[in-house]
């Protein structure tokens, strides 16, 4: 039996190993991979920083070496770990002029964690008066202890804008690729082949589509896949309507060790996910899906390689644990004796989605936000209806807002924003959020104005054409409407406008016309005093 095993594992082919980068904000990862795949994506970034997760291979001396490209701002620490899970080989990234960072300290522990081989590639050696042997050091003080000081970590010294030392680079993964005899695995039994969802978005023209990497055998058109559905509810089996490489060329198989895209899918497959090409359904098959870890995907297991059978209708529901769905548990409990801020979050994918969630996480904890939807796909009035019912905000990423729905978000006086930018879109939430009302807290005066005249607009909404005489008042502050001491109304500020053009803050001495929640009996000459609850 183990000599039939051996004899097995002989057989399979090489398997180009799967490269995940890691390292701190602006160390170099994007332009390092540009440099790798001479393409310029790094120009073209919304805020300079990577946004998507995305996989490609490269060849060097006839073998392939495939990367995950794994983005950068700490809001995607959930795919960043992701983005090392799946990887056969880590890089570590640390700019040589900047040393060891926050992200570097936590690329440290992902690494140590997940007991792949690491690679130390130090970057930016371009710049003059780099130290070299102190960042060494620093890193040797994190527990990665470079060759070069006594250790086992291969160091590179490269520079992602000049190039040089890249094609040393790609030699030493090649090399570790080796060391590591990383090869082709077969998947678990009743599959053919294993892939992890890296990106899951709806296109206009395709879909559902998925990026993968496949870790285990292989992904052929036409044939099943399996995954776990509805958030963790439902086991799905469905034919793979097509698959595109790397390059987005259609091709009729995706090996292991590469990536690309599965398109049609029913349901958009949270990224992290691992999802199998089946020729068999079975009690085997949905334990895999349910129950296996993620660390426990590509394992070597002996395959024996069941018939063809036609497909049956979908398992029952099973239940999951998928984060979404959990925060949003989590949350019925809370939200009836809590003040938290309400928000509906819409997002172009699943995987943005499930980082914003992440980044939420303890402001969610904490009681103060309360995500009543978060989904993929344009704001739509449904959206802002709902969010209107509750008393929520709608925040989008990356999104459209349907015409009507910014209509009906003007008339219910609700504010609806999209980003561009994950940090923004979460910063503005938890400060909107830092303004809400918890036992504990005490009030803090932020701003003050007279309002000097009122303009009804023709859809009948107030605006108060307001002065600020102190402080500043913002866009989702809490403020009090008062005459002659006589509190009129205790509301919110819901949008701000200076001139035509919508503002977000107005400072002392400045103009500006005001949008409160709720039908406020406001006159000229009232003040407008905006407060925020402080901690005690
Ligand atoms: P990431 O956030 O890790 O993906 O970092 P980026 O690749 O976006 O790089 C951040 C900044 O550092 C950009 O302005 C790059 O031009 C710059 N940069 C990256 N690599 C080098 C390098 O080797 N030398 C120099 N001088 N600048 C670099």
């Amino acid at each position: 039996m183990a000599a039939a095993k051996k004899q097995k594992r002989q057989e399979l082919p090489y398997r180009p190993p799967i490269v995940a980068l890691l390292g701190h904000v602006d160390h170099g990862k994007t332009t390092i991979l540009d440099n790798i795949r001479t393409s310029s994506v790094q120009a073209g970034e919304e805020g300079g920083i990577t946004q998507g997760i995305s996989v490609y291979s490269i060849e060097r001396n006839g073998k392939a070496i495939t990367f995950v490209d794994t983005p950068g701002h700490e809001a995607f620490d959930l795919m960043r770990k992701r983005g090392g899970l799946v990887a056969d080989i880590v890089l570590l990234i640390v700019g040589a002029n900047d040393g060891v960072k926050p992200q570097t300290k936590e690329s440290i522990d992902i690494i140590k964690e997940s007991g792949k081989p690491c690679i130390a590639v130090l970057n930016k050696v371009d710049i003059s008066g780099v130290d070299i042997e102190k960042v060494k050091r620093d890193l040797s003080t994190e527990g990665i202890v470079v060759e070069s000081m006594g250790g086992d970590v291969p160091c590179v010294e490269v520079s992602g804008k000049t190039g040089k030392g890249i094609p040393d680079l790609l030699e030493m993964i090649q090399l570790v690729a080796e060391i590591s005899q990383i090869s082709a695995k077969e998947p678990p039994q009743q599959t053919v082949g294993e892939a992890v969802v890296l990106e899951s978005q709806k296109d206009k023209s395709r879909g559902n589509v998925s990026t993968i990497v496949v870790t285990a055998g292989k992904f052929v058109r036409g044939s099943r896949i399996a995954y776990v559905a509805e958030g963790g509810r439902q086991v799905q089996v469905e034919k793979i309507k097509g698959c595109m490489n790397d390059v987005g060329d259609a091709v009729d198989v995706l090996s292991q060790g590469y990536g690309g895209e599965v398109i049609g899918l029913k349901s958009l497959v949270p990224l992290g996910d691992v999802i199998y090409s089946v020729t068999e359904e079975g009690p085997e098959l949905k334990k895999l899906l349910i129950d296996t870890p993620p660390e426990e995907i590509g394992t070597e297991i002996e395959i024996d390689v069941p018939a063809d059978t036609e497909p049956t209708e979908p398992a029952e529901p099973v239940t999951g644990g998928d984060l979404l769905s959990m925060l949003l548990t989590s949350q019925d409990e809370k939200t009836e004796e809590m003040n938290a801020l309400r928000i509906v979050v819409k997002t172009n994918t699943q995987g943005t989605c499930d980082a914003i969630m992440k980044s939420l996480h303890k402001s969610i904890k904490d009681g103060i936000v309360d995500v009543v939807r978060a989904e993929v796909g344009n704001i739509t009035v449904n959206d802002v209806e709902f969010a209107a019912n509750l008393g929520a905000i709608v925040v989008g990423f990356r999104v459209d807002v349907d015409p009507v729905a910014e209509e009906v978000a003007g008339k219910r006086k609700l504010l609806a924003k999209v980003y561009q930018i994950i940090y923004e879109l979460v910063d503005e939430v938890n400060e909107a959020a830092a303004d809400i009302q918890l036992p504990d807290e005490s009030e803090e005066v932020i701003g003050q104005g007279r309002i000097k005249k009122i303009f009804i607009l023709s859809n009948g909404s107030k605006v108060l054409g307001t002065r600020v005489d102190s402080g500043e008042i913002k866009q989702g502050n809490r403020c009090r409407i008062s005459r002659e001491g006589d509190i009129i109304a205790d509301t919110k500020i819901v949008t701000m406008r200076c001139e035509k053009e919508s503002i977000h803050e107005a400072g002392k001495g400045m103009e500006c016309g005001l949008f409160l929640d709720g039908d406020v009996d406001a006159q000229e000459g009232d003040t407008v005093e905006c407060y925020r609850i402080v901690k005690s």
